[in-house]
Order: structure tokens, then C-alpha cells, then sequence
């Protein structure tokens, strides 16, 4: 279970990074509540943000360098790492739903260069349309007259949803099919009749952008359709047929993402710990450490165990993603569902822990357990998770 040079190299880089390029800045981000330009332009300077760089961590066949990646940079700050990883939900679908043309074609463009950075959005998510992904409203005609596709509808929650260079938009083609009826769209830079609406307030991971996306009359290309008309006439013929479609465009995105979120969880999970450990060795009460006391040892003994176990989730399911073994227990969605739970309970006794000075700003634990919670939300939230697992392992339709 030892990391290998590579991996350690990787992660004593990026805990550099962490410590000396986020940190620094991740208290002022949170409170302008702005996309940090100044530092994913830094970021892509170093090679942090960039094709290359998620490549490399890809091309780890033990699954493990993204996963390690994702912990450090979110030990850093979780607003800052998803402002440089929001991109790489546009990706994911592109590499799971594209065609190798479509790969070349767009991802490239999902990052620009340092010295014209882009960004990317996935949108899936609409006001009535959360967690129920069968039930998109959002539209999509074609027009074989001109060999275009018009998009119509709301998204809303999006990461970089209106800022974005590359959206990629799921649509439904048929109604009826439910999200058999859905497909991938990409909406080019410049494409009219897209446009952001409201921009959120949040409560945690506030230097990424999140913002509703409306499409009026958006006519993308054909070639805009990811995986090409044929595979899609093929797939929707199918389903009519009542024969299984092979996959569901936003399901295999978030597959191949969930334990990507659950790895950012820990990150933070980690943080808030080693925050409090080295607190409670240091805080004076009643003339001696407060770690001296069970009920704070203890509180520190159960986070660092949730942590490592927490760990080993992730890193089992991106080695079996990696190596191409199928989740038949829900095993990306154990990940991220624990992670996501551990970051919010240890942040919460990491501020327990620092009592009066872990609820204000002035220490980073209370962002911490601000940025923490949306790891139980997005990409599926604890529920949704839970339901995953529940039907995995029994085979009941559970509802
Ligand atoms: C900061 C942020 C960034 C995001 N980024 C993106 C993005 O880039 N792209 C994108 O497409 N979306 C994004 N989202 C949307 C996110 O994925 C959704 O918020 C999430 O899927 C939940 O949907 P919802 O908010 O509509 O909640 P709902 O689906 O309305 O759920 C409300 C509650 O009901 C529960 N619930 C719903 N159905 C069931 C059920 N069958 N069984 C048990 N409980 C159930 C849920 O678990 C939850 O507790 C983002 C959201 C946020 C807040």
C-alpha cells in the first residue's frame, strides 16, 4: 500500500502549492465571493491548472494520483480547488459521452493556455430537475435543415454556469424516454442564446462561481451533439424497442466523478484535524492541555479514524475505476458519501475543539466547516447516495 516515487512526488508538490499558494489567499477569496482569476492564472502558470496536468494524474493506472491531487489542493482551500476543478466536470463529460474527434476537439479548449485561461461548466441540474435527472425540462430540437441542434431551458447550481468557455448542457431529445431520452451538448464560446441569470450567494466554497445558465433558442452545430446522431438514433431506437440503452449521458459523468468529490472532502477533513490537534495540545485550561482531557483526545482519536477510513474508500474506488472493476456495491458512491459526511462532522468537532476561536473568522475552521457541507449535496446528495448502495446491494427497486 506504499505510494510509489511518482505519487510522492505529486503530492509533497501540490502540498507545497497548498500551503504556500492557497492558503495564504483562501480567507480573502471566501469573503470577496469572486472567481480568483489572478490565482487559476497562477495555477496554470505552475501546471496546476491544466490538460497536461489532469492527464498525467489520468494516466495513473492505479487510479490513486487524481485522488491524492484533489486532497492536497482541497486541504489548501475547497472554494480555490473548485474554482481550478469546476472545469473538469465539463471534461468528464466529453471524455465519457465524446467521440475521440470530440475529445481532441474540445477539451483542449476547456483549459486554454496560461496565458488565455478558459474554463468549462457542466450543467444538469434544473429548478424543478435536482436530484431527479429523468426530469429535465431543458430541450433539445434538431433542425436538419441546417444541421443544428436548439437548445431551450433552465440550468441552475452550475459551476461556472455562464463564465464558462466550454458548457456542456444535458437535454432531453424525447420526453417520454425519461433520462433515456437525454443527451450531451457542447455550446461553443460566443454561441448566442445562451446567458448566465443569477449568480448564488453560498455559504461555503465561495471562491467558485455558481450561477443558473438559460438557453434561448441556443443553436449549436450538429457535431455540438456528443457521440455523434447515429449513436444517439441507435440508443433512442432501442430504448423504444424497450431493450436497455447502455448508458444515461449525466449518470456516467457523475460515476466517473463521485469519488474525485469525496477526495476534496478529505482534503478539507484533514485540514480541520490538524488544525485541531495542534490547538488542543496547546490550549491551557484548568492548568493543562485540553488534549489531556478524554473527551477531547477521544473526539481527535474518532476524526483521524474517520479520515483514514474515509481514505480507503476513496482510494478503492478510483483503483477499481481505474482498473476497470464495476461498482457492484456502489463503491464510488460509498466514497463519496462518506467522505463527504466525515468532512462535515470532523470540521464540526474540529470547531467544537476551539470552541469561542473555531466559530470566527479569524481562524480557518469555521470556513472549513462552511465549505464542508456541499459535499453532502452536489453530485448527488447523502440521500441519493444511500439509494445507490441500497439498490446495488439488494437488487430492489428501494425507493
Ligand atoms: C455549490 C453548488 C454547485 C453545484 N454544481 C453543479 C454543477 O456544476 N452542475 C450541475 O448540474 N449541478 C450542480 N449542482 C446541483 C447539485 O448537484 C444539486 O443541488 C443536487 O443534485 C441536489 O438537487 P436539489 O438541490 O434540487 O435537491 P432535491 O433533489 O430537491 O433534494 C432535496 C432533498 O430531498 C432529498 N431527496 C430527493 N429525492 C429523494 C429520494 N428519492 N429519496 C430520498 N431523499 C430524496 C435530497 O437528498 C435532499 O435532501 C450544484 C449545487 C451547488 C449547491
Amino acid at each position: 500500500m506504499d505510494l510509489n516515487e511518482d505519487q510522492i512526488t505529486l503530492r509533497d508538490w501540490l502540498h507545497g502549492f497548498a500551503l504556500n499558494e492557497m492558503r495564504p489567499i483562501a480567507a480573502e477569496w471566501d469573503e470577496r465571493e469572486e472567481t480568483p482569476w489572478p490565482f487559476i492564472q497562477e495555477a496554470a502558470k505552475l501546471g496546476v491548472y491544466s490538460l497536461e496536468f489532469m492527464m498525467n494524474n489520468f494516466a495513473d493506472k492505479t487510479g490513486l494520483s487524481t485522488m491524492i491531487a484533489l486532497e492536497e489542493l482541497a486541504w489548501g482551500d475547497a472554494g480555490l480547488c473548485m474554482a481550478l476543478m469546476g472545469t473538469t466536470l465539463g471534461v468528464a463529460a466529453i471524455v465519457a459521452n465524446g467521440t475521440p474527434e470530440q475529445q481532441m476537439e474540445w477539451v483542449p479548449q476547456c483549459f486554454g493556455t496560461p496565458e488565455d485561461i478558459k474554463l468549462a461548466a457542466f450543467g444538469v441540474s434544473e429548478p424543478d430537475a435536482g436530484s431527479d435527472v429523468s426530469s429535465l425540462r431543458t430541450r433539445a430540437h434538431y433542425d436538419e435543415a441546417s444541421d443544428e441542434w436548439i437548445l431551450n431551458g433552465t440550468k441552475t447550481w452550475i459551476t461556472n454556469g455562464g463564465i464558462a468557455n466550454v458548457h456542456v448542457i444535458v437535454a432531453s431529445v424525447d420526453p417520454t424516454l425519461a433520462s433515456r431520452g437525454q443527451a450531451s451538448f457542447i455550446v461553443p464560446e460566443g454561441t448566442p442564446g445562451i446567458r448566465m441569470g443569477q449568480k448564488f450567494k453560498k455559504m461555503g466554497i465561495r471562491a467558485s462561481h455558481t450561477a443558473e445558465v438559460i438557453l434561448e433558442d441556443c443553436r449549436v452545430p450538429g457535431r455540438c451533439l456528443l457521440g455523434g446522431k447515429e449513436k444517439l438514433d441507435e440508443k433512442l431506437a432501442r430504448v423504444r424497442e424497450g431493450k436497455k440503452s447502455s448508458s444515461q449521458a449525466a449518470m456516467v459523468t457523475f460515476e466517473a466523478t463521485r469519488p474525485a468529490v469525496g477526495a476534496q472532502a478529505l482534503g478539507i477533513a484533514r485540514a480541520a484535524y490538524e488544525f485541531a490537534l495542534d490547538y488542543a495540545k496547546e490550549r491551557q485550561q484548568f492548568g493543562r492541555a485540553i488534549i489531556e482531557n478524554q473527551a477531547i483526545a477521544f473526539k481527535l482519536a474518532d476524526m483521524k479514524m474517520s479520515i483514514d477510513a474515509a481514505r480507503l474508500l476513496v482510494w478503492r474506488a478510483s483503483w477499481m475505476a481505474a482498473t476497470r472493476k464495476p461498482f457492484v456495491a456502489g463503491e464510488g458512491s460509498m466514497s463519496k458519501l462518506f467522505a463527504g459526511e466525515t468532512a462535515v462532522k470532523v470540521t464540526e468537532e474540529a470547531i467544537q475543539i476551539l470552541g469561542g476561536y473555531g466559530y470566527v473568522r479569524e481562524y480557518p475552521v469555521e470556513r472549513w466547516h462552511r465549505d464542508s457541507k456541499i459535499y453532502t449535496i452536489f453530485e448527488g446528495t447523502s440521500e441519493i447516495q444511500r439509494l445507490i448502495i441500497a439498490r446495488a446491494i439488494s437488487g430492489v427497486h428501494i425507493r
